[in-house]
């Protein structure tokens, strides 16, 4: 698996579980926080770009159902600003692919 994917599969992994105890009260996934990493994960693993991957919330063909697109969305809403005070390079690094990615479109 790309260097790009596994990051970025880290980081959606960490975002599900902390929304899932800030919101479900769960240490341990609940069925749909479960069934969403799930979901994520198998995603990337068909990622078509690899190296040259977007984050995903940059994708221009988002190959996320549009149910899954919104539950994904949710999370990163309500835990993604958060995550800078306890991942704070795992954060760092996405941000940093998400603008760099956003500027290489433009230019
Ligand atoms: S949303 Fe885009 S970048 Fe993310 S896994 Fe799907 S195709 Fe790849
Ligand atoms: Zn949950």
């Amino acid at each position: 698996m790309h260097k790009r994917v596994q990051r970025e599969k880290k980081v959606i992994s960490l975002m599900v579980k902390k929304y899932c105890k800030e919101i479900h009260n769960e240490n341990e996934l609940c069925s749909n926080c479960s069934e969403l990493l799930d979901y994520a994960k198998k995603r990337l693993l068909k990622c078509p770009f690899l190296k040259n991957k977007p984050v995903c919330s940059n994708c221009d063909i988002h190959c996320y159902n549009t149910h899954k697109q919104e539950e994904i969305k949710n999370v990163m809403r309500t835990v993604g600003p958060k995550m800078i005070y306890t991942n704070t390079l795992d954060t760092l690094w996405y941000f940093y692919y998400k603008f760099i990615h956003k500027f290489q479109k433009v230019t």
